[in-house]
């Protein structure tokens, strides 16, 4: 038993925005046999947790209880000590863990408990969170420093030191400051700081929720409400504020301040999550449905083994070119069987899906319907090919109606995901555009909803015509629909 083996990574997982972790922060969250984060951490980052991985949030609790520093101290260093195998340990802390984020004060501790520990430094909302703000805290012609002041104004029982502080020209960044900008801007002021100083308050900085007020010092707590200037805010003040105009990357983006709710299945929506935060979104995710594949699929096994009388197959799904290829490889054949069949996808993704199988897709349409699918298949087919078409349960049978010996095989059904119904109307409400990326997105969204409104000033947007006439069918009005069934055409008619 070496229980002095357990080593402790008190890790900065920067200021908000989930690509801002660093490379090594990565590492030891998914390395971590325990992760004990607080309030200011992204919570995206746990999803790289590896599995049994125990998470221990000590952060602000609803009552606005935070486990003190004592509290946290012992829980490191029980769980550094417990158990008979030595554990690595994640500390994970907001921005960088030794900028107000009595990462030191843990290092201390540990060292004097003869606990192995690492610091890995984390990008600091001091800085970054500003960026993003186009606020730059040093410029050759504005400012040759920056001061990182805590905004809680008797830090360790002192006062600040207001008469200097107000002298210094280079930039001041208040952190901790939201509740007291008013006594800061004061204090300044009164020991002489230029009332036309540009001063910025910039809250939930390099999350999709920042928000930036510009002001001077004269007039910032008019500008600003109160209830305006919730934690965590960064206080900036100093010329560098007013490059602002030409520096403002982030809140220029396209999809920027918009919330944009996504009806998908789980498993199938990452991507389209991944591009509305890259151009600047709120995605908030609702998982509608769940991709439920059908285990010891006989009738498959059996189309598999009989796949030479097939001339061609065709998927309608990305899940189920997944799904068909696994069940190939589980009966312990690879994609050469599959050679001389012609085979077709019902869309960009599927191709894409089937690609990363090392396969082209014969027959793609140029419109991404089971219709314009079937009118593909129909040019090359002779009268006797045989068609297999590995599909969901329950969904429109367009191929088998509308070609001939088609053979239908259920891979996988969908099934609704009821349990976050109260959070998803919660959503709705600050909710811009709502995107439906298929028929039956829609109607397990509706079937989820119940009873349940959609506010007026949601709109609604669909990938496609045949996504638009299930809307439709709600008596509900489309607000754009995509020109092409794809998820780039989606979000850019947005
Ligand atoms: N270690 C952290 C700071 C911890 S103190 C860091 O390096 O960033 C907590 C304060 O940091 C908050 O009160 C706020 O002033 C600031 N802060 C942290 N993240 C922020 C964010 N995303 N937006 C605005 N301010 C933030």
């Amino acid at each position: 038993m070496n229980k002095m083996k357990s080593k402790v990574y008190l890790v900065g997982a920067g200021p908000g925005d989930y690509k801002l972790l660093t490379i090594k922060a990565l590492e030891c969250i998914k390395k971590a046999d325990v992760i004990i984060y607080d309030n200011l951490v992204n919570k995206s980052c746990l999803r790289e947790a590896k599995d049994g991985c125990e998470l221990i949030y000590v952060g602000k609790k609803p009552n606005h209880h935070i486990m003190s520093q004592d509290k946290i101290n012992n829980l490191l260093l029980s769980k550094a000590h417990e158990g008979e195998e030595p554990k690595i340990i994640v500390r994970l802390k907001g921005g960088d863990p030794y900028v107000f984020g009595r990462g030191a004060e843990e290092g201390e501790f540990l060292h004097k408990n003869n606990i192995l520990f690492e610091t890995v430094p984390g990008v600091t909302s001091a800085i970054a969170g500003l960026c993003y703000a186009g606020i730059p805290v040093t410029h050759r012609n504005h400012s040759s420093s920056f001061h990182v002041i805590t905004g809680h104004l008797k830090a360790n029982g002192r006062e600040h030191d207001w008469g200097t502080l107000a002298k210094i020209n280079g930039t001041l960044v208040f952190l901790m400051g939201a509740r007291n900008l008013h006594t800061i801007v004061n204090n300044l002021i009164a020991r002489g700081k230029p009332k036309n100083t540009p001063i910025a308050v910039v809250t939930s900085a390099t999350m999709p929720t920042q928000k930036t007020v510009i002001s001077t010092l004269e007039h910032i707590c008019a500008k600003i409400k109160k209830e305006e200037c919730n934690p965590p805010a960064l206080i900036a003040i100093g010329d560098v504020v007013s490059l602002r105009d030409s520096l403002n990357f982030y809140e220029r983006q396209p999809l920027f301040g918009k919330n944009i709710m996504v009806t998908r299945a789980t498993n199938q929506n990452s991507e389209m999550i991944k591009k509305i935060a890259d151009m600047g979104g709120n995605a908030i995710e609702v998982p509608t449905i769940k991709i439920n594949k059908i285990f010891d699929n006989e009738e498959l096994g059996r189309e598999i083994n009989n796949l030479q009388k097939y001339q061609y197959l065709i998927f309608g799904s990305a899940n189920g070119v997944n799904i068909f290829f696994d069940k190939l490889q589980e009966m312990g054949y690879d994609s050469r069987i599959l050679h001389g069949i012609k085979i077709g996808v019902s869309g960009s993704q599927t191709a894409k899906a089937l690609l990363h199988k090392g396969i082209k897709a014969d027959i793609v349409p140029k419109t991404y319907t089971q219709e314009a699918l079937a009118a593909e298949i129909a040019k090359s087919a002779k009268q006797t090919d045989r068609i297999l078409v590995p599909k969901a349960k329950k969904t429109r049978g367009v191929l088998a109606s509308t070609l001939n010996n088609v053979t239908e095989v259920d891979i996988y059904e969908t099934v609704m995901e009821t349990s976050q119904k109260e959070t998803v109307i919660q959503n709705l409400k600050i909710t811009d555009y709502l995107t439906f990326t298929s028929s039956s997105a829609v109607v397990n969204f509706m079937e989820l909803l119940g009873s349940g409104d959609i506010p007026e000033n949601v709109k609604i947007v669909s990938i496609g015509p045949i996504t638009s006439q299930t809307i439709l069918g709600y008596n509900l009005e489309i607000y754009k629909e995509a020109e092409v069934s794809t998820i780039d055409s989606l979000l850019s008619v947005l």
